[in-house]
């Protein structure tokens, strides 16, 4: 009998990886195997160890992937995959493949540096600190990617065929349905990935009214995610209640801080703010949308009007791109990002990590988090163990970046490797002190 062997986001929420074989021996050595998803572990130590242990099955003998959408905990273990001698076609939406060729390379960099950095502070030549993958090795894996298109039936093996139906979470996502055919019988899989919310369009237009497979339709086996499977939606608009705390803070002379995911997040906040101070229900702040990403991001989805309802279509066409909208600002260089804190007026402030675990919302939160004219407005999920999570949690104190602290006493090496572990680790500001530097109290 063909089986499916789970080699991730099994206890976690992480690492989704889902191993279809379709032989009938045990060994599974004479089956087509495919992969759903290949994600990377986030999060805990513990969990990112995983990425670098090898599959149970060697990558070379893995026939094909089929990736439900482009979040890197679904995606962002496929450079790895490749580097491990994999080299069958990995299936994907058009939008997910322009999705995955902003946040793969993304995350390779981000390999490099964590790589550089392990390496700058132990620099014991036996063990160099090595990237999962390079930024490089991230792009050559986009090669592998082949656009199939919603409710197109593939035809990987006489055995095995599937067809992507939409899922309504982010752009380019969808579930995957798996028909096999094996010994004589047919099965139908139906692999979820991650399920968004199906809109009420007067409420939150923009995603598909529909999200699955038809009312009917079976599947023999379910494998569905439930990130949030322990609490329910709220069912008023929350739009009302939005435009009425961004109001309040801008009447009390604050500033509205936004921690968001750069992908999907940011470019819907963008619009709804758009839509709200259109229509009258918020002044006109300045607003700042502070990520690079996010920036690439907005063309993926202004190119991908196929993924919208018409009321969202319609909604693109009356405000065109976000980048050319008057008032809105997109840092993209640090230099860009530093000049917002010189703004003393009310404003919106958009930036990521979406959950306070680094990036630029870090600098705008330690200036502005302290005033309490200025509202934290969290708009995304919130992990336990994050900065988010313990701001959400309306903890009385909040450690971003410390006071600053000033290293004296030390060769320029020690000193130098001193500040950039207690920044890593503790996430203080701390600097060497310059000889006759002079600092301002405050
Ligand atoms: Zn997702």
């Amino acid at each position: 009998m063909a089986y499916i062997q789970f080699l991730g986001a099994a206890g976690t929420v992480t690492g989704s990886k889902h191993l279809i074989n379709t032989s009938a021996e045990p060994s599974g050595t004479s089956g087509l195997q495919v992969l759903v998803d290949c994600g990377l572990f986030q999060g805990q130590k513990e969990w990112r160890e995983r990425n670098w242990r090898d599959l149970p099955v060697p990558a070379k003998e893995i026939d094909g992937v089929i990736l439900t959408h482009a979040h890197l905990d679904h995606c962002g273990w496929i450079p790895r995959l490749v580097k491990a001698g994999f080299r069958g076609p990995i299936y994907a939406t058009p939008a997910t493949i322009d999705l995955c060729g902003i946040i793969l390379p993304d995350s390779g960099h981000l390999q490099e540096e964590d790589a550089a950095f392990y390496n700058k502070i132990n620099k014991s030549k036996h063990n160099p600190a090595l990237p999962l993958y390079t930024l490089e090795e991230a792009q050559n894996s986009l090669r592998n990617f082949k656009p199939v298109s919603v409710e197109q039936t593939v035809e990987v093996s006489s055995e095995l065929s599937f067809r992507f139906v939409r899922a309504a979470h982010i752009l380019g996502s969808c579930m995957a349905e798996i028909t096999l055919q094996t010994a004589g019988q047919s099965h139908r899989l139906l692999f979820t990935g991650d399920i968004g919310r199906v809109r009420n369009q007067t409420i939150a237009p923009g995603k598909v009214v529909h999200s699955g497979p038809m009312e009917g339709e079976t599947a023999d086996v379910l494998v569905m995610e439930s990130t949030y499977g322990n609490r329910l939606h709220p069912k008023q608009d929350p739009l009302p209640e939005l435009a009425a705390l961004i109001t309040a803070a801008a009447q009390r002379g604050g500033s509205v801080v936004v921690p968001a995911f750069a992908i999907e997040l940011t470019q819907k906040f963008l619009f709804i703010l758009k839509h709200l101070a259109e229509s009258g229900q918020i002044p006109r702040l300045p607003v700042f949308c502070d990520s690079p990403m996010a920036i690439k991001a907005v063309q993926v989805f202004l190119k991908h009007t196929e993924e919208y309802s018409d009321d969202t279509r319609n909604l693109i066409q009356q405000y065109g791109s976000p980048l050319n909208w008057p008032g809105f600002t997109f840092a993209s260089t640090p230099e860009e990002s530093k000049k917002i804190n010189q703004v003393q007026s009310p404003s919106i402030i958009i930036s990521s990590s979406g959950m306070v675990t680094g990036g630029r919302i870090m600098h705008h939160l330690a200036q502005r988090l302290p005033d309490p004219r200025n509202l934290i407005l969290f708009i995304g999920f919130q992990a336990p163990g994050t900065r988010g999570f313990t701001i959400k949690s309306k903890a009385p104190q909040v450690k971003l970046f410390g006071g600053v602290t000033y290293l004296v006493h030390g060769e320029p090496d020690a000193s130098g490797q001193l500040r950039d572990v207690m920044k890593k680790d503790l996430g203080w500001n701390v600097q060497v002190a310059q000889y006759l530097e002079k600092v301002e109290v405050k």
